[in-house]
């Protein structure tokens, strides 16, 4: 190469040193890495760790003049380890919902009863009868496997299921209603979690929507007239997630059904939770029941599987039997039908019905929900020191009695007593930023803890702590204890 002396000096090639990709695999520290992630992506991660180190000298080079530049195996690595960390963050990761929301839908909603788990667990690992008759051999219906469960549980005529709620709605939609109008009250335009509305919906299953009525008050009459040629169905949407008080009005269903009827349509009803029992058998609020709400004279009723049912996420329509079998030959039914491990853990869970007496002790939501508030307030007792001394002096910690929620959309005003830790920065400056800086901490815990902010302090509501998940939360903290402060 030629050497100008007019060329300054930094634009002269410098030996930049970097290790081999090789030698950077084949180091003892890289190992664990592998493990983990796998030889073809920390070969890509080394690489990319490699460029990133290189061009970093290059510009320190050009800086500093001329020196010799190097970089060293274990910087590689700890770059390397920060972009696979980078990489894989978003896996699917097990969590502690303190949030007090017990059906949270962010956080995976119904967790499964033992008995469901099982089954999938077989299903998963053996052949089975997803749609091969036992009887004669020949071919059989998915569906048949759980109809009459489900019939039995809700008084239906027939059933069959979807992937959740809003396949169900879509499906059943797209069934009655494609190139028609349906009929539905303002009040009950639903927004579910951003992405499930009802107007949308309604226009991707090709009906046409028939507002009617204002937001707080529909009329019988105002059904009756909006009635015409092209009516396919009236609808009712459960008002899952909001509530409408005041000087307000709207249609029962079996009034909705009678108008109905009285023109020949069809009524269907998403029932968004749907539950199966009354709750208040067990000391909850009163929800109606998807029983309750064919025998007001709904055709279709559509709900979802992992709300307050307790089971797999998964939509059930049921009703009327020639309804349920125009469903059942749409199209996209078959592209909205579920796997057999779904399949497996909605019988599962299902058949927990036929012994209400067990079903507070087997059904998991149902466990969760009915947990009295003393119970909750000896286990805060019992983690609140545990929890001062992970968090150390720079946070109080203090037993608080709170109040969860159902979640899910599922009776939106109540709330259950409940009992847990609320934590404040223990001085009284910057209260946001320690707050934030708490929530990061618990969210960095090998299994993340989410828990609420609400009034300046963090509230972590045991409700859904049961007693055999309290060992490994009481271990992490353990292990992490004063890195916080
Ligand atoms: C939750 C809900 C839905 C959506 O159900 P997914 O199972 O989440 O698809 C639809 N409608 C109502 C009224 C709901 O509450």
């Amino acid at each position: 190469m030629q050497h100008d002396a007019a060329t300054p000096a930094r634009s002269l090639p410098v030996p930049l040193r970097l290790p081999a990709v090789d030698k950077v695999l084949q180091d003892a520290a890289m190992q664990s890495l592998r493990q983990s992630h796998g030889l073809d992506a920390c070969t890509r991660a080394v690489r990319q760790a490699l460029a990133e180190l290189r061009e970093q000298l290059r510009q320190q080079v050009q800086k500093a003049d001329r020196c010799l530049a190097t970089v060293d195996v274990s910087q590689v690595i700890a770059q390397a380890q920060v972009l696979l960390e980078q990489r894989f963050a978003s896996r699917l990761r097990p969590v502690f919902n303190l949030t007090g929301t017990v059906l949270h839908t962010n956080l995976g909603r119904a967790l499964l009863p033992q008995a469901a788990v099982a089954s999938v667990v077989q299903a998963m690992t053996a052949a089975a009868n997803l749609e091969y008759d036992l009887d004669d051999g020949g071919r059989g219906d998915r569906d048949d496997l759980i109809e009459a469960l489900i019939c039995d549980l809700t008084g239906a005529e027939a059933a069959t299921v979807v992937n959740n709620n809003a396949a169900a709605v879509l499906l059943s939609l797209a069934t009655l209603a494609a190139g028609k109008e349906v009929i539905v009250s303002r009040g009950e335009l639903v927004e579910i979690g951003g992405a499930f509305r009802i107007p949308d919906v309604m226009r991707h299953a090709g009906a046409s929507l028939v507002e009617i009525g204002t937001t707080n008050r529909t009329h019988e009459r105002d059904y009756a007239q909006a009635i015409g040629e092209q009516t396919a169905a009236l609808m009712k949407v459960h008002c899952s997630n909001y509530a409408i008080t005041g000087f307000t009005k709207s249609v029962g269903d079996a009034d909705v059904a009678r108008i109905a009827h009285g023109a020949g349509l069809d009524m269907i009803v998403d029932l968004g939770s749907g539950t199966l029992v009354d709750l208040r058998e067990w000391g909850l609020p009163y929800e109606v029941t998807v029983r309750e709400t064919v025998e007001a004279g709904a055709d279709l009723v559509t709900f979802s599987g992992d709300k307050l049912l307790g089971g797999p996420q998964a939509g059930l329509i049921v009703g009327r039997k020639d309804l349920i079998a125009r469903i059942k030959k749409h199209p996209l039914k078959r592209a909205l039908r579920v796997g057999k491990l779904t399949l497996a853990a909605l019988d599962s869970t299902l058949r927990l019905y036929l012994h209400p007496e067990q079903l507070a002790r087997q059904l998991t939501t149902l466990r969760l929900f009915t947990r009295t508030r003393a119970d909750m307030q000896a286990q805060a007792r019992e983690l609140q020191p545990q929890m001062q001394q992970a968090l150390g002096p720079g946070f109080v910690v203090q037993v608080a009695d709170m109040s969860s929620q159902i979640g899910s959309g599922a009776l939106p005003v109540e709330s259950l007593p409940s009992a847990g830790l609320r934590i404040e920065p223990a001085s009284a400056g910057a209260v946001p930023g320690r707050l934030s800086q708490l929530e990061a901490w618990l969210r960095a815990l090998p299994r993340p803890v989410i828990g609420r902010l609400h009034d300046n302090a963090l509230w972590l509501d045991l409700r859904c702590l049961e007693a055999s998940d309290q060992p490994d939360f009481v271990k992490q903290l353990q292990a992490r204890g004063q890195t916080a402060a």
